[in-house]
């Protein structure tokens, strides 16, 4: 099983949500992935949060 982001094999892959895609990746990918993707998800909640105060 190869990881579909570092590209190293693996015995068990995690699969991981990338926006709309799943990914297959190895555990240290996964965590990398979960948190970035937290991170994009904190940063957007927070820009709608600001564009929604502003616009009323
Ligand atoms: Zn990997």
């Amino acid at each position: 099983m190869e990881c579909q982001k570092c590209g190293e094999e693996v015995e068990e892959l995690v699969r991981v949500k990338v926006g709309k895609k799943t990914m297959k990746v190895c555990e240290q990918c996964a965590d990398v992935v979960r948190e970035s993707e937290e991170i994009a998800g904190e940063a957007e909640g927070a820009m709608k949060d600001m564009m929604g105060y502003k616009g009323r």
